[in-house]
């Protein structure tokens, strides 16, 4: 198996109340473990492409000598399990504040509450399941955006900062339909800001 999942830096239930235990559990071990099985599947059926690194598979995945379904896998599986590591650890029990980059914000922005407001906005507007994202585009500039389904911002270049997860699987037990409670909850759990 190419993939494996990481060690959560946290326990399940670290992240309470905001985020449930059981909740977390689900999402890693049925969710996130689905889209790493799926992109071993694929892999292991184009050992060219397997030992390159995911990220660059994803922005290249266009000009990759595979047929459309399993580009296709790799958008989503691929997209699954990057989305999913990079979700882990942006989030942490406690915060690990990080000034220059909340200051980089507040110049872009305006103000945190100003970029919040932004973003729980680009999260709520997201019609069925997806992710709202802060990224850096090739020249370094912030951009807030939705993506829909796994795809990654890997797809066009760009490097997450800040993204959360709008499935309803990461938050239906705690918030049931209230995906903007759970947004205002997120704050409280995200590390660096
Ligand atoms: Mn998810």
């Amino acid at each position: 198996m190419k993939y494996i999942m990481s060690q959560l830096p946290y326990e399940y239930n670290a992240l309470e109340p905001y985020i449930d235990a059981r909740t977390m559990e689900i999402h890693l071990t049925k969710h996130h473990q689905a889209y790493i099985n799926n992109l071993n599947l694929v892999l292991e059926k184009n050992p060219k492409i397997a030992d390159k690194k995911l990220e660059s598979l994803i922005e290249n995945l266009d000009s990759l000598n595979l047929n459309d379904k399993d580009k296709i896998m790799i958008k989503n599986h691929g997209g699954g399990h990057l989305n999913h590591s990079f979700f882990w650890q942006v989030m942490a029990p406690k915060k690990a504040i990080d000034e220059k980059l909340i200051g980089e914000i507040k110049k872009e922005y305006g103000s945190m509450d100003e970029f919040k407001a932004l973003f729980k906005q680009t999260a709520l507007s997201r019609f069925g399941s997806g992710w709202a994202w802060l990224v850096r585009d090739k020249n370094s500039k912030f951009a807030v955006y939705s993506t829909p389904n796994q795809d990654s911002p890997h797809l066009q270049g760009h490097t997450p900062i800040i993204g959360i997860d709008v499935w309803e699987h990461a938050y239906y037990l705690k918030y049931q339909n209230k995906r903007d409670e759970y947004i205002d909850a997120w704050w409280h759990v995200l590390k660096l800001v």
